[in-house]
């Protein structure tokens, strides 16, 4: 979309050169993605709470850029970035495979980066729960790029404190499960807030739901653990041998088996090594994209979507950034499926109780 005709100068030299002819301006959002501020999709850059809240944004991109509690390669701290920075069309996007134009159907912004510093777990946990809260507050769908995975404690515990505690149920799609009890003594680990969300009670034990475990990890006590807690899970075998789609499915119907909304879990190890390699603790064997693309879709469909995350893209690792461009479509497939909804007439933002 042209804005404005840029104003040609009148000075000799670019008389001379030629530079002198009226040339189309355009707006930051229609510039190609690599020109101009980086946020997703070049959205506009919104982080106050109070903006958010009048312009009934639908949907908010908050950046997590977090990665002090790895287990074992960091990176994903520049994850947020790399996300918004992986796409190569701008403006007015069209979805084939769902057929609408979600930024002509939805409000989305980009709310901007928690307040986040290196090498401090407590703090970083601690601002990344207030960001996400605030923007949850003002109604708007927040979608969290991380970052490791322990951020998805302070998320959807911020979330389910909005919404209403163990009103929620997690669909988490991982290589891992992420139940330990602890990180070599430490409690907030990436190994650890899929137990710190139950355990704390924001988040029942029943209504989480684990897609494409396998591999090694985690040990037999914690899948103990686990089954004590009521947790489901689906390993990479079953979706072998029925289908990613059969399994989303039952994934679907255990979430909602008493919550009232779902929030989305996306480590991005999920997908096969082969396919996305930036991340910290890759394992073999894995989902294709377009598996989990097409089960974002299938899921956001299916329920009331009330936030989703995307964690462990570790861009050091990412050298042809198929794993930036992996996150970044599961973020625009959620984003294209709650367009499919909201011109269906389905309300798509949170109305927030009047206080
Ligand atoms: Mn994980
Ligand atoms: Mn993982």
């Amino acid at each position: 979309m042209a804005q404005r005709p840029d104003p040609a100068p009148v000075d000799s030299f670019a008389v001379a050169n030629g530079w002198n002819r009226d040339y189309e301006a355009y707006s930051d959002f229609d510039l190609p993605t690599y020109v101009g501020p980086t946020t997703f999709m070049n959205l506009p850059w919104v982080t106050d709470p109070t903006v958010l809240r009048a312009r009934r944004a639908d949907v908010a991109i908050i950046g997590a850029p977090f990665d002090d509690a790895v287990s074992h390669r960091s990176g994903a701290r520049f994850g947020p970035r790399a996300i918004r920075e992986a796409q190569y069309t701008s403006g007015s996007i069209n979805s084939l495979q769902l057929g609408v134009e979600p930024f002509e159907v939805l409000d989305v912004v980009d709310a901007g980066d928690a307040n986040v510093v290196p090498a401090w777990t407590e703090r970083a946990h601690a601002m990344i729960y207030r960001k996400v809260r605030e923007v949850a507050e003002t109604g708007a769908i927040p979608i969290v790029l991380g970052g490791d995975h322990s951020i998805t404690w302070p998320a959807a515990t911020a979330i389910a404190e909005v919404r209403r505690p163990g009103s929620i149920g997690i669909v988490h799609f991982d290589a891992h499960a992420d139940t330990a009890n602890d990180d070599w003594g430490v409690l907030a680990g990436h190994g650890t807030p899929m137990r710190r969300l139950i355990e704390s009670g924001a988040v029942k034990g029943s209504n989480f739901v684990q897609v494409g475990l396998r591999g090694y990890w985690p040990p037999v006590d914690v899948f103990e653990w686990m089954r004590a807690h009521g947790l489901r899970y689906h390993l990479m075998r079953e979706i072998e041998d029925r289908g990613a789609e059969a399994v989303v499915a039952d994934a679907i119907a255990e979430a909602l088996d008493g919550p009232d909304y779902v929030y989305l879990s996306i480590d991005i190890d999920v997908i096969d090594p082969g396919l996305a390699p930036g991340t910290g603790t890759p394992e073999p064997g894995g989902m294709l994209t377009r598996e989990v693309l097409r089960a974002i879709r299938q899921i956001v469909a299916a329920v009331e979507l009330c936030g989703m995350d995307i964690v462990e893209v570790a861009p050091p690792y990412d050298h042809a950034e198929t794993t930036a461009m992996a996150a970044n479509r599961a973020a625009l497939e959620a984003i294209s499926a709650l367009a499919v909804k909201k011109r269906a007439g389905t309300t798509i933002r949170w109305e927030p109780p009047v206080a």
